[in-house]
């Protein structure tokens, strides 16, 4: 006996299984991550050819199996062509699928998450904000969702909210320059800690509308990369690929 319904969501991976078939994992705003498998994926002509690849986004029509679903028909929203055409772009937009992948959980409510997700692929896609920035955001973003986060909003000793710019990544908050004495601190700039402060409070849907000076985002990069290694050190297949091509002189293709 198995129950029929429809999950919204986007495709995280996609995996050969047997001939024709394929088992995917989506993350979806019904049921947190999910995955099952899409008979005859893999056939010549068949209408799941094109909706059973990461990246995708929309309406998928399932059926709740004993232990996995069957996805039968999707009606496409997005296919996101402007990340899986362009090879920088897959790297960065795989690095995202696979974060969320790591940390998304059926039957939770996923939500923001999927909507983090959907807003940094097409910030990645308009060619509107650098790769690096939109990793950052992601990333912080990420920790949030995720409720493991600094705090960059008042002094973790006194409280005050101004002048706070310096940061500790052992005690996971800013300080004012009096409580900062004697910890091993990071000096913020103000636009990054402004920045750090509107990536975890502002809604999702708003979240690409900053820029950042090179160096501002540099350092807001550091930053996020030394907590983030330190706090949630997996590591991700796609980001090693990521650093490689970019150290690499070569072009991308
Ligand atoms: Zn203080």
């Amino acid at each position: 006996m198995s129950s029929h319904l429809y999950l919204t969501g986007m495709v995280l991976s996609a995996m050969p299984v047997g001939e024709y078939d394929k088992r995917i994992s989506l993350l979806t705003r019904e049921r947190g991550k999910v995955s099952g498998f899409v008979r005859g994926a893999r056939r010549a002509n068949n209408h799941m050819i094109a909706a059973a690849n990461p990246f995708v986004f929309g309406r998928f029509e399932a059926y709740e199996g004993r232990n996995s679903y069957t996805f039968s028909k999707a009606e496409v929203e997005n296919y996101f062509e402007s990340i899986s055409t362009d090879l920088s772009n897959v790297y960065y937009g795989s690095y995202f699928l696979e974060m969320a992948e790591y940390y998304g959980r059926e039957n939770l409510d996923e939500s923001e998450r999927l909507k983090l997700l959907y807003q940094s692929l097409r910030a990645l896609g308009s060619g509107k904000f650098s790769s690096e920035l939109v990793k950052i955001v992601y990333e912080l973003r990420t920790m949030f969702i995720n409720g493991e986060y600094p705090n960059v909003y008042s002094c973790k000793t006194c409280g005050k909210k101004q002048e706070i710019g310096y940061f500790s990544i052992k005690e996971h908050s800013v300080f004012c320059r009096e409580h900062a004495e004697g910890k091993d601190t990071v000096r913020l700039s103000d636009s990054v800690l402004y920045a750090m402060q509107f990536i975890m409070g502002t809604p999702i849907e708003k979240l690409y509308t900053f820029k950042l000076t090179p160096e501002a985002e540099k350092e807001l990069s550091d930053i996020v990369t030394r907590y983030r290694k330190k706090y949630h050190g997996h590591e991700y297949k796609s980001e090693a690929m990521l650093s490689d091509s970019l150290l690499s002189d070569k072009p991308l293709i």
